[in-house]
């Protein structure tokens, strides 16, 4: 028997990193996992804490705290972005990197996962103090990531030019070029056709299949987008113009807006690069952030923060399919009530992972120097996640259980299998 793991307060209901152990325990339970396996999946393999000081623009000196966690190593390299967001912690880094290393396994790609992340506020510092953090980053790091050890990538706040400043940095280090020491990179510097837009896509492909089993006509369907940013508003596009679907409600930080009769994703794109937010958007009527995610529509999509959907609020949503974007959007007592309410679920891992398989894709190419065309990186994503997403779908079928344990019992079978094969348990 494994023990439970127990949330007295609030605060630690919502967690990040006691989320990620408890959803970890449901699914060890079910499949019968031995307290000792379950335990040596229940933390990081090594967690790293550096302090970065540095001299300002302006003379003074700061000194800001980063962190990487790589949780698992056996099924690979260890893959995961860095997240530079004032509110970064260590549970959430924990977490994030738990949930990569669920997500590599769940898609079958041979990497392991890790996380990292800086506290700061990047919309604070200017491009050379940008370029510093990102340069004394990785040489704080140096001798813990690498092509065969740990391969960072972006995260929120995080983007292509900071990933070119950390691989230069490594890379005079090392003395000889690695671009497949971290991914995301621009084209220009050995970077994957196709990277932008990887997570949307890929969690389209997930969406695409689920209308297939709901019998929802995707040219008839409804959709509500939270959040607006890389991962949203790149959704927005690809399900309006590729697929016919009527978005109907978005959001950011600053708020959410709605129009029944549809919202054009490049009209909103354009509006908000303007104003810095959709809200005011033209044809549009504003709602609450709540009130958003509560809306009739056939799919919801999560594409912000962490802990959206909770006990409070998932007895109101109404949409047939929730497809997360976003990583952990949905508490493990949300998840519980949606099941129980018919709402399927395409999970964190499986729907968001089209970004590290194209990342991984980028890797493949960095090793052989030899770089795909934009249609071959699509098709070949579209392999892994229909895949990866018929995969998830049975397995919760065969455990009569939601579509969250079903991807996380294939992951931890791929995970235990490989430390077993190594000989580690
Ligand atoms: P981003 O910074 O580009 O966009 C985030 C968006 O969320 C912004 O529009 C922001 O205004 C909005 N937002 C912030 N607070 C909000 C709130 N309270 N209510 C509504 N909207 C709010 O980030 P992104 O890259 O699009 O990432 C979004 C989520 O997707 C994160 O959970 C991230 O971990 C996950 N994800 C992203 C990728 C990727 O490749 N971009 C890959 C995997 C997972």
């Amino acid at each position: 028997m494994i023990e439970e793991v127990i949330v007295n307060t609030q605060q630690e209901e919502l967690d990040p990193f006691k989320i990620a152990q408890r959803q970890l325990y449901n699914a060890c339970k079910l499949i019968g996992l031995e307290q000792d396996v379950y335990q040596s999946l229940a933390e990081p393999e090594k967690f790293i804490e550096i302090k970065i000081t540095m001299k300002m623009d302006d003379g003074s000196i700061k000194t800001f705290k980063g962190f990487r966690s790589q949780y698992n190593s056996a099924r690979g390299p260890m893959k995961g972005g860095i997240r530079w967001h004032p509110e970064e912690s260590e549970s959430l880094v924990k977490a994030l990197s738990a949930w990569m290393t669920w997500k590599c396994a769940c898609v079958s790609i041979p990497l392991g996962g890790a996380k990292g992340g800086i506290i700061c506020n990047p919309k604070e510092l200017s491009e050379n103090e940008l370029q510093k953090l990102a340069r004394n980053y990785i040489r704080k790091l140096s001798g813990d990531v690498g092509p065969n050890i740990d391969v960072p990538a972006p995260d929120v706040y995080t983007n292509p030019q900071i990933m070119a400043w950390m691989m230069d940095e490594y890379e005079t280090i090392i003395g000889e070029h690695a671009p497949s020491v971290i991914t995301g990179k621009p084209i220009e510097l050995g970077g994957s056709e196709g990277r932008s837009v990887a997570t949307a896509k890929g969690g389209t492909y997930c969406i695409r299949e689920a209308a297939i089993d709901h019998d929802i006509d995707l040219k008839k369907s409804t959709v509500v987008i939270q959040g607006y940013g890389n991962a949203g508003s790149h959704v927005a596009n690809i399900l309006h113009n590729e697929y016919g679907c009527k978005i109907i409600g978005i959001s950011d930080s600053k708020g959410a807006v709605y129009n029944t009769n549809g919202i054009e994703p490049y009209d909103a794109l354009a509006y908000k690069k303007e104003t810095s937010s959709v809200v005011g958007l033209q044809n549009t009527e504003p709602i609450s952030n709540e009130k958003l995610l509560e809306m009739e529509c056939d799919i919801l999509i999560p594409a912000a923060l962490e802990n959206v959907i909770k006990k409070k609020n998932a007895k109101n949503i109404k949409a047939k399919i929730v497809a997360e974007l976003a990583n952990g959007p949905t508490t493990p007592d949300a998840d519980d009530i949606l099941y129980k309410n018919g709402v399927t679920i395409i999970p964190d891992f499986l729907c968001n992972a089209g970004g590290v398989t194209v990342s991984y894709f980028e890797m493949v190419q960095g090793y052989y120097l030899h770089f795909w065309s934009e249609k071959e990186v699509f098709e070949s994503l579209d392999k892994i996640m229909s895949k990866a997403y018929r995969d998830t779908v049975n397995k919760a079928k065969e455990y009569n259980t939601n579509n969250r344990m079903g991807a996380y019992i294939i992951a931890i079978q791929r995970v235990v299998n490989a430390m077993k094969l190594r000989g580690w348990i």
